[in-house]
């Protein structure tokens, strides 16, 4: 057996070294919903890849909190409160970034209300599109009409949930990441020609502080057949358990790399073999 020390990182001709190609060094990463959860967990992995991070979200004090511990640890990073729900607070944040723009987006930030169909109204509804699908959109334009000339790398975050519906009362949710789906791939296809790579994530159950307050307040409150949901959920899990927000970090970030230079327009399940089960 070969020790790591003994290793030899082996490189051939024409081929680009498996450090470089997940190297973001020099590169700048725009991640919303960085305060928590999932896009915590890509902040310390872009970090750790070399990318200066650019973290955005309307939670100010746990912002802050995520880009403090970066900078300890000697991360270049930016934090911005941003409201994704308010196209104004978007524009203003791309012209502020008009002198270094990022060259990875990430698309993370999501709500996830649940609500019985008959019951839902218009302020439900358009608040779940504006931050899940709209914000989606407009960062998408922003990014892509500032780079025409440079192309450059976005990862929406969708949800298992909005091809397989698992749940009750998330018609608003599964409709608003449905359509990340449909903008995800339309762009892929009117701006891979401009050099712009697009593609898709499907989190599965991942544990973070908004599914767990979700269980939490399910058995305080007794919800049976949410209790009833998780148990279905969980007996599907391929790999038996929920995954963790990092495991989602690591695939975002070889979508943003050269590991993934022929990627486009792809829909990535990252469910612990849910869909298949
Ligand atoms: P989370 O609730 O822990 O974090 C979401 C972050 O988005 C929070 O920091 C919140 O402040 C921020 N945010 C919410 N509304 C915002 C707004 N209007 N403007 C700016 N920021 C806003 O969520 P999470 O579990 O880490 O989920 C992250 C993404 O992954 C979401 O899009 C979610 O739908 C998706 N997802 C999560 C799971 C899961 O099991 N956790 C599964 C499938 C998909």
């Amino acid at each position: 057996m070969v020790g790591h020390a003994e290793r030899k990182i082996l490189v051939f001709d024409n081929l680009i070294a498996t450090n470089e190609l997940v190297d973001l060094t020099g590169r700048r990463v725009l991640l919303t919903g960085a305060a928590s959860g999932i896009g915590e967990a890509m902040a310390f992995r872009f970090a750790d890849a070399g990318a200066e991070c650019v973290l955005l979200d309307l939670n100010e004090p746990l912002l802050n909190k995520v880009a403090h511990k970066l900078m300890a640890a000697g991360a270049s990073v930016s934090a911005h409160k941003v409201d994704l729900s308010d196209r104004q607070q978007i524009v203003d944040l791309w012209t502020g970034l008009e002198h270094r723009l990022p060259d990875i987006l990430i698309n993370n930030a999501g709500i996830y209300m649940l609500k019985d169909y008959l019951e839902m109204d218009k302020d439900f509804f358009d608040l779940t599109m504006a931050v899940n699908l709209e914000s989606v959109l407009w960062m998408c334009q922003e990014f892509i009409k500032r780079r025409l000339e440079a192309g450059g790398t976005i990862v929406n975050i969708s949800t298992i949930e909005a091809i397989l519906p698992f749940k009750k009362d998330l018609v608003a949710y599964g409709t608003s990441k449905a359509a990340v789906i449909g903008l995800t791939r339309a762009l892929a296809r009117d701006y891979g020609p401009h050099d712009f790579r697009v593609n898709a994530i499907l989190p599965g159950a991942i544990k973070t502080p908004g599914t767990r307050e979700i269980m939490k307040t399910a058995i305080r409150k007794m919800q049976l057949d949410l209790i009833k949901t998780g148990y279905d959920f969980q007996s599907r899990l391929a790999l038996g358990r929920w995954g963790n927000p990092d495991e989602i970090a690591r695939v975002a970030l070889f979508l943003s790399t050269e590991m993934a230079s022929y990627v486009q327009g792809a829909v990535i399940p990252v469910d612990g073999g849910f869909l298949s089960s």
